[in-house]
């Protein structure tokens, strides 16, 4: 969920120009462009939908087995924030929503943008964890509290 609280007041043309004007409508890591429909195979290769449906029925059970279940994918870009340091020399923050220094920004699709957003990922991952290893020891201890009387 986006809190525009973070984001400078012009954001949504901040966000517009990355995407459409810079980056002319296509992810900047992968090429891929806004809109597109289509599926990934399971090493990550798009393949577009008037390609698959040129597919025999093997071939597309082969690519994409049981994610043909699915709908298929709609290619929408998102600005993320890089976290690149600042000139001054000042470690960036990708959280840091207002740093739209063209050079911050980048327009991504949803996989890029879940694959540079992954080590944020991993590090909530780790402290979610942490609560709920700590709330299990306080539980424990309290099980055992209440056993020792
Ligand atoms: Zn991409």
């Amino acid at each position: 969920m986006m809190d525009y609280k973070k984001y400078p007041s012009n954001w949504k043309e901040i966000s517009h120009h990355i995407r459409f004007v810079r980056a002319g409508g296509c992810c900047e890591w992968c090429g891929l462009k806004n809109g597109s429909v289509g599926r990934r195979d399971k090493d990550g290769k798009w393949y577009a939908i008037e390609d698959i449906g040129l597919m025999s029925v093997e071939q597309t059970l082969a690519l994409f087995g049981k994610t043909l279940k699915k709908k298929p994918t709609t290619i929408i870009l998102t600005v993320h924030h890089i976290g690149v340091d600042l000139p001054s020399g000042e470690k960036g923050d990708c959280h840091n929503k207002m740093d739209v220094r063209p050079e911050n920004l980048a327009a991504l699709c949803q996989r890029c943008h879940l694959k540079a957003d992954m080590p944020i990922h991993i590090a909530n991952r780790k402290k979610t964890l942490a609560k709920k290893r700590a709330a299990k020891i306080a539980a424990t201890g309290q099980i055992s509290f209440l056993g020792d009387k």
